[in-house]
């Protein structure tokens, strides 16, 4: 089978490899269409942290069973998708059922190899039924319960003014899943096509450009003073994170899904008057990738809109750098396999 393996930062190669076989416990997928995602990117870039080359990169997956043993759930031909997140089953996260944030977490495609092969054989309770869905949006699932997972901690209502930051791929899943519980959405990006994109396919009102607008008279003025009741973050970016804080609502909560690697700066009284609910949002539960998909299947999400780019597999290689550094209307990049 042909294997794409990201050999060192900005080199990619194409190998035969053996199509692998299945461990105990383990099922053989036959890929189908890959998402590609910020990570992703980065491990090329070589800007991914502790990152380990060579490796084989890919982990929004959409495949179909290609062998199932005796007494599988699954039977040949079924189309699934992966929740990449390989948890211990042991440490004091696991135990409590916050496999999401393991202490020792393998992230399929991060820290061991991932989908841009033809085959991958991944522990059959990692696999996820399509459900009906199409392989398509099965390749979208796992932003999507990365979004619903974030959405989930905040617990949000029909109530609520919710401020998006960042509308890249996971901050347009946070709006559709947002969207999902009727909460009055606010999204704040300084890139303008981003910002049009949310207005004209996913239907936002309210767009905030923070280089353009006082983003706290803005939203003061949409919200009748009340402010943001939940923030969530997908820029991972350090100055839009601390210049947030200020936009929260007395007793709202603020979520971080986006990473970045410095100190977030929080002026105490400020966050103190508000009691102020700071969470991070690590990676997704099983019970998120479920939601996801009754979402779409309920027609509540349509998540095909954020599909910009259809890859061959033979043509990742030559098109992989072009795509995340000179084209402005990438949006969501899906790799198809033969
Ligand atoms: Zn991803
Ligand atoms: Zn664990």
């Amino acid at each position: 089978m042909k294997t794409l393996i990201c050999k060192r930062p900005g080199e990619f190669g194409y190998e035969e490899r053996a199509i692998p076989i299945p461990g105990p416990g383990e099922l053989l997928l036959r890929m189908k269409m890959l998402g590609i995602c910020g990570t992703d990117y980065h491990a090329f870039d070589g800007t991914q942290p502790f990152f380990e080359y060579p490796r084989i990169l890919g982990h929004e997956i959409s495949a179909e069973v290609a062998e199932a043993p005796e007494g599988s759930r699954f039977k040949v031909g079924d189309l699934v998708t992966v929740s990449p997140y390989f948890s211990c089953g042991k440490c004091i996260a696991c135990r409590r059922g916050k496999t999401n944030c393991c202490t020792d977490i393998n992230v399929f495609g991060v820290h061991s190899d991932g989908a841009m092969q033809e085959y991958i054989s991944v522990p059959s309770s990692a696999v996820v039924p399509g459900n009906g869905l199409s392989a398509e949006e099965l390749a979208l699932i796992e932003p999507l319960a990365i979004a619903a997972h974030g959405v989930g901690l905040a617990q949000i209502t029909k109530n609520d003014n919710v401020l998006i930051l960042g509308a890249g791929p996971i901050g347009l899943g946070v709006i559709s899943m947002a969207g999902t519980k009727g909460a009055k959405i606010i999204v704040s990006d300084v890139n303008e096509n981003r910002l049009g994109f949310c207005k004209d396919k996913l239907g936002v009102a309210h767009l905030i450009n923070p280089l353009k607008t006082d983003a706290l008279a803005e939203i003061g003025k949409i919200t009748g003073g009340d402010m943001a009741t939940v923030i969530i973050d997908c820029t991972g970016n350090l100055e839009a994170i601390n210049s947030a804080f200020r936009l929260l609502a007395h007793g709202g909560k603020f979520i971080l899904i986006g990473l970045q690697k410095g100190i977030i700066e929080i002026l105490h009284p400020e966050f103190h008057k508000r009691e102020t609910m700071l969470m991070s949002s690590r990676n997704a539960l099983p019970e998120d990738f479920d939601e996801v998909i009754s979402s779409i299947k309920e027609g509540l999400i349509k998540p095909l809109e954020l599909i910009s780019h259809r890859v061959p597999f033979a043509g990742v290689k030559e098109s992989f750098a072009g795509l995340s550094h000179t084209d402005q209307s990438l949006i969501k990049a899906l790799v198809i396999f033969g």
